[in-house]
């Protein structure tokens, strides 16, 4: 996790921004990159049950790895 994510993860729990745009996917917190740079969401399986089961709007947005970025 680099400082400006970390910023922004600080900033949503403090209730300063959306808490959707600066998350990584699960195989990406575990280092597990796509090989090629795919835009893809962050949001797994789990994370949909659990904010489905929570009440919370389904998880959106992108992950904000760098393997999910694709301009150059
Ligand atoms: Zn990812
Ligand atoms: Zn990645």
């Amino acid at each position: 996790m680099d400082d400006t994510t970390r910023e922004a993860l600080v900033a949503a729990l403090q209730g300063g921004a959306p808490i959707v745009c600066y998350a990584q996917c699960v195989p990406c917190q575990f280092g597990q990159c796509r090989p090629t740079p795919t835009p893809h969401p962050w949001a797994g399986p789990d994370d949909i049950e659990h904010a489905a089961a929570t009440g919370r709007p389904e998880p959106t947005g992108n992950c904000a790895c760098d393997c999910a970025r694709v301009e150059s």
